[in-house]
């Protein structure tokens, strides 16, 4: 079956009770067995049978049964948010000593987390130029217990050369991590490019139109320890698993994602060179664009859709919280790839408690604002900012 057609099918290896067609969400904590001896079997994991949902839970079980499906990976593992399946990644990962090589272009909370945070359990964060492979490959030791990146930053808009991270990644038996939320695992494939393990805030486009908080951890099972670690150590003990309501509606999410990702892609780019032709927008960053810096790398990587974030820089401050305070249509809100546009000036905000000189070395100007483009007709989005950016 080709992927699309997975993504709505796919069967869950037992069938509901009633042959319910939306597979039914599972709102039990416990699990009888018909005698101690399978109880202790499945406790123990030799046979596969649910015990508590704090760790497994039929209806979390058949969302992360068709993630697998989609990317091929070895293992999936639904947790409650894109930080939970970050921190819970690298956790596993971490150790006293060690360091993670990655970059200051990070979402601000999983900055905050390899910099900050793990800090103070003996873990180096090495910040380097991720698009500079010989400083990365100075970067890489030994002591470096996994390269973790994002395939495109945000809102610098920086797209990472995949395979030539990956050459280095394997030359050191280092897994290389990647944040692979901007673009859908539907649209293209991390592991062949090499990835080893992907993280997801499936709380963008997965959830289908921001119905509910949820990551991902797809694991392509080359770190046989990672792979073991998580499942029977890390799930039990960080306690982040995914709750059934949630995985009932990030599945139905799942099988609208390509619709959704189609037109958002398509309403990013149309909007995207509308709006380069607009005077007070000094410029538009959108790796859509055939002028951007990362186009082709882009297209080689993920396809012909560059996804649905455009950024776009206006002459101040002052100029983009006017241009905000005029929308009419698009909504002032953070979060990615909703079914509505938002709007967000990222420096105030997602990085405001940044000191300004940090701010500064992470490249999030004052002038940029981030857009996330969704499902209306592009005319009245492109008018809403036409109309934003009048005196
Ligand atoms: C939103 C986001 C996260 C965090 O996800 P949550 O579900 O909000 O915890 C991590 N990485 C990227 C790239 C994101 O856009």
């Amino acid at each position: 079956m080709k992927k699309q057609t997975q993504a709505i099918h796919l069967a869950y290896k037992r069938p509901d009770a009633y042959n319910a067609l939306s597979f039914p969400v599972y709102n039990a904590v416990a699990y009888e067995f018909p005698d101690a001896q399978m109880m202790s079997d499945a406790f123990c994991g030799r046979i596969d049978a649910p015990d508590y949902s704090r760790v497994e839970n039929p209806t979390v079980t058949n969302f992360e049964r068709r993630v697998e499906a989609l990317t091929g990976a070895v293992h999936v593992t639904a947790v409650n948010s894109g930080m939970a399946a970050i921190s819970n990644a690298i956790l596993t990962l971490a150790a006293k000593g060690k360091n993670i090589v990655t970059s200051k272009h990070l979402f601000g909370n999983t900055f905050s987390l390899l910099a900050f945070t793990l800090h103070r359990f003996g873990v180096d964060a090495r910040l380097v130029d991720l698009t500079n492979l010989d400083e990365v490959r100075e970067a890489v030791d030994d002591k470096t217990c996994a390269l973790f990146f994002e395939i495109i930053t945000n809102p610098q808009m920086e797209v990472a050369d995949i395979g030539g991270l990956a050459e280095i990644t394997k030359s050191h038996h280092v897994p290389l991590v990647a944040d692979t939320t901007t673009i859908p695992f539907t649209q293209f494939s991390a592991k062949d490019l090499g990835v080893d393990i992907e993280v997801v805030s499936s709380t963008k486009y997965v959830s289908g139109g921001a119905t509910s908080l949820g990551g991902l951890i797809i694991d392509y099972g080359n770190f046989p320890r990672f792979t073991k670690t998580m499942a029977g150590e890390s799930l039990f003990n960080f306690g982040a698993y995914m709750t059934p309501q949630v995985a009932f509606l990030q599945t139905i999410g799942l099988e609208t994602l390509d619709a959704r990702y189609r037109v958002q892609s398509s309403n990013a780019l149309e909007l995207a060179k509308r709006l380069e032709k607009l005077p007070q927008i000094k410029r538009v960053n959108y790796v859509g664009l055939e002028d951007n810096p990362y186009h082709e790398l882009a297209r080689k990587q993920f396809g012909k859709a560059a996804g649905a974030m455009v950024c776009i820089d206006l002459e101040s401050q002052e100029a983009c919280f006017s241009m905000l305070n005029k929308l009419k249509v698009i909504h002032r809100a953070t979060n990615l790839f909703d079914n509505r546009t938002l709007a967000i000036h990222p420096a105030s905000t997602i990085f405001g408690l940044f000191p300004p000189k940090a701010r500064q070395d992470m490249d999030v100007l004052d002038t940029t604002i981030r857009l996330s483009v969704g499902l209306e007709d592009v005319d009245d989005l492109f008018e809403d900012i036409r109309q934003a950016l009048e005196k």
